[in-house]
């Protein structure tokens, strides 16, 4: 008897924690700038990683909200929103400044276990100088925050290293390297200098200032 109540607990406990991992409860709903919506949620939803939904919702987990980075954090998050409202410019500037294209997964890549991001689900797979595919790719522990960007070389179909290339005209040191879309709301939230960001502030002061 004292089994099957032990049993049953664990069960719950489990069941509870599967629950909490995926759940999101939203707390506030705060109206903000450019007819945007801050939607304010519990920190187990995707983690506490804030993120955007459509075109007019940013996700806030309230850590990221009760966060002193929280103003970098919303300016990073209303890069995102441009990028959707104004989605063929953005992938016209990655085209011909960047040298980005977007491509469809190479079929030998299909069963590895690709980290999703709503911010990038448009057009989630970008080919850099017709060669390099950059792909956050879930570790062992198949947390968001834990995955690890690697770098296919679609030619030689393998996996390498950075291209020097791409450091050199990006940064060394970004954080979010898997996209685009995360490339430049982390340079337009803490203003850097490369080729790269140089290009990126011109197309921004032309279409938003
Ligand atoms: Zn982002």
């Amino acid at each position: 008897m004292k089994f099957v109540l032990l049993a049953v607990l664990f069960i719950l406990i489990l069941a509870y924690m599967l629950y909490s991992k995926s759940d999101c409860a939203v707390l506030e709903r705060i109206p903000y700038k450019d007819g945007t919506t801050i939607t304010i949620v519990n920190d187990s939803c995707s983690e506490g990683l804030p993120h955007t939904t459509n075109a007019h919702t940013i996700i806030m987990p309230l850590g990221a909200w009760n966060s002193t980075r929280r103003e970098e954090t919303l300016r990073h998050e209303l890069v995102h929103i441009r990028q959707r409202r104004d989605s063929a410019l953005w992938f016209e500037f990655y085209r011909t400044e960047w040298n980005y294209e977007p491509i469809a997964l190479p079929p030998e890549l299909v069963s590895i276990q690709i980290r999703p991001n709503p911010d990038t689900a448009d057009k989630p797979y970008m080919l850099w100088r017709n060669k390099w595919l950059f792909l956050p790719i879930y570790r062992e522990d198949h947390s968001l925050k834990n995955a690890i960007v690697r770098v296919y070389d679609i030619h030689e179909r393998r996996f390498t290293e950075v291209p020097p290339e791409w450091t050199a005209f990006f940064l060394p040191r970004l954080h979010q390297i898997e996209h685009p879309h995360e490339i430049s709301a982390e340079l337009l939230t803490s203003r850097r200098i490369c080729d790269a960001s140089s290009k990126l502030y011109a197309f921004f002061d032309k279409n938003y200032n």
